[in-house]
């Protein structure tokens, strides 16, 4: 390709709205534009790198013996109302009416259609397992999208959808999956690694996420470096201990606290309460109804434990008017020993199990309670572990400190068991001649946010380092002086002729600018390789071979190709 018959409008600043480092260079350097909030063009540049990544994913999911299929991204409704998610994913999913007031989905995902699809051709043991996938274009009702690709309203994802006879049948598809995944991002020059993950509105009983750690990344991960454990910060658990027991004490007693409305301050003088000694009762709106969640003053309740939990399908924190009507106290003097109406179900963070000598809310502004013994003196409905671990907790496995740090999800494997098989119909006749359901497993990878997640973790001040696999072109040729004819260019041409028949992947940039230009533009795109050549080194028969993260070298003009298919492993 020429430059010039190309477009790759590169950018000297980053658009205002570009908030992460990846997102601003993907614009700068000319590889997509923005439509609209969270809809986005891929141009020429951009959509080659794109290619390139879809075509490693089509290799290994091949490779591990998955089917491809495309599925339409227009869904009936009537098979999420089958599977009980146009409820559940209510929020997400982009409706529309057709001329005829016929309503569809826009697909966000596609185990329903993948499952009807099993219900109507699947019959038989014989023809298990199956791995259907495909990658095509997502949509999501993204309430606030951002990032660029990494929260879009549409974006291409690859997802896979395993069916097979039993447990043990699925967990081997699942583990075809999860190395397909670690194989896919590494041949993407990305480091990913997989941690557990909550199973969410998908639903599920084991799932793991891929991530690939960035400052900027949306997810928190807890991991352990000495045994290797890694989970969600929203699935994470630590080896923390219960809270002390005491000697139980006197009976419960009530004391004035005028103005005290936090742990913070019921810590300090004259109370002197350790937010350890505090309980911190929280009152949310599960499904429209009110809960009590107590959990410790000094932790922090994890929403997506509380609905994993809980099963709630939305929860949220109630407004102060609702925690008057629930307890008659506002937040600030909430607890859950007396004035709790029957109705409210009260749930406790496991680590609160057994505590005593503990201060809460009296449900009275200005008065709170001491002494109190949870199991005594609080009627919890159920015990969960609902608190967000944090850095430097003991790990889980092996007790050593536990470290935090944030990350890009990029993939996703989850077994899905039975949950689609049994409500969309897709069973099987088994061997014995019983009728099963298929045990099945879903697996994603954002196509469109692995590209920016290798942009967010490969770049420097001058701009991308692309990956040698996933380069939109893998070298860049760039004569100081283009004339036709003249000795840069006519060797210029000679290169690039030779390296294409070769089946190298080379620009030439062939405008009539600044070498100043050239440099930085080549720079802020990131190809692998540039070969500059200059009138006044090629007088000693040398061009100049740099590398995109190494020191520039001259070699010999004749050499070039050579070295280049060296530098390309090719
Ligand atoms: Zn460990």
């Amino acid at each position: 390709m020429k430059w010039t018959q190309s477009l790759i409008p590169t950018l000297r600043e980053a658009p205002a709205d570009a908030e992460i480092p990846s997102h601003q260079l993907l614009l700068r350097a000319g590889l997509i534009r923005k439509l609209a909030g969270g809809v986005y063009t891929f141009l020429p540049l951009g959509l080659r790198s794109l290619r390139k990544i879809e075509r490693i994913i089509r290799e290994e999911m091949d490779r591990a013996g998955a089917l491809e299929v495309a599925m339409p991204a227009l869904q009936p409704p009537e098979i999420w109302e089958a599977s009980g998610r146009a409820q559940t994913a209510g929020d997400v999913l982009f409706k529309l009416k057709d001329s005829s007031g016929r309503q569809w989905f826009l697909s966000p995902t596609a185990e329903e259609v993948i499952t009807t699809l099993a219900a109507n051709e699947i019959n038989s043991y014989r023809q298990l397992p199956k791995n259907f996938y495909q990658i095509s274009v997502k949509f999501r009702d993204e309430i606030r999208p951002r990032f660029g690709l990494m929260r879009a309203k549409e974006f291409i994802m690859k997802d896979a959808y395993s069916f097979d006879t039993t447990d043990e049948s699925a967990m081997a598809s699942y583990q075809k999956m999860f190395d397909a995944h670690k194989r896919i991002f590494a041949r993407c020059g990305l480091q990913s690694f997989p941690v557990e993950a909550d199973t969410g509105v998908i639903g599920g009983s084991h799932s793991h996420e891929f991530m690939i750690p960035a400052a900027t990344g949306e997810n928190e991960v807890a991991y352990c470096e000495a045994c290797g454990y890694a989970a969600n910060i929203e699935k994470a658990t630590s080896g923390i201990p219960k809270t002390a027991a005491r000697e139980i004490g006197a009976a419960i007693e009530k004391f004035p606290t005028p103005g005290v409305v936090t742990i913070e301050a019921l810590a300090k003088e004259p109370y002197k309460v350790a937010a350890n000694r505090q309980i911190k009762t929280l009152v949310y709106i599960a499904d429209s109804k009110a809960i009590l969640i107590l959990v410790r003053g000094d932790d922090q309740l994890n929403e997506t434990k509380l609905m994993a939990r809980t099963g709630a399908v939305a929860a949220r924190p109630a407004t102060a008017d609702e925690c008057f009507a629930t307890l008659g106290a506002k937040p600030g003097s909430l607890g859950a020993v007396a004035n709790v109406p029957a109705d409210v179900k009260v749930f406790a963070d496991e680590r609160l199990r057994g505590a005593n000598d503990m201060t809460t809310g009296a449900n009275e502004d200005g008065f709170h309670l001491k002494n109190v013994s949870i199991e005594r003196d609080i009627k919890v409905t159920q015990w969960f572990d609902l608190r967000t671990v944090s850095a430097g907790e003991p790990c889980v496995k092996c007790a050593k400190p536990l470290k935090i740090r944030r990350a890009i999800e990029v993939g996703h494997v989850f077994k899905l068991g039975t949950k689609y098989s049994e409500k969309l119909n897709a069973t099987f006749l088994d061997a014995d001649g019983a009728r099963k359901p298929s045990v099945m497993g879903c697996y994603g990878i954002g196509v469109t946010r692995t590209l920016q997640a290798i942009v967010e973790q490969s770049n420097d001040k001058d701009g991308i380092i692309w990956p040698l696999a996933v380069a939109p072109y893998t070298v860049c040729i760039t004569p100081l002086g283009v004339a036709p004819g003249s000795p840069a260019m006519t060797l210029a041409e000679k290169i690039y002729t030779e390296l294409t028949a070769r089946g190298v992947d080379v620009i030439l940039d062939d405008r009539d600018d600044r070498p100043g230009v050239k440099f930085k533009d080549a720079d802020l795109v990131g190809f692998p390789l540039r070969i500059s050549i200059g009138e006044k080194s090629l007088a000693k028969g040398e061009v100049e071979l740099k590398p995109r993260n190494a020191p520039l070298q001259a070699i010999k003009a004749e050499d070039a190709v050579e070295a280049v298919m060296k530098l390309v492993g090719a």
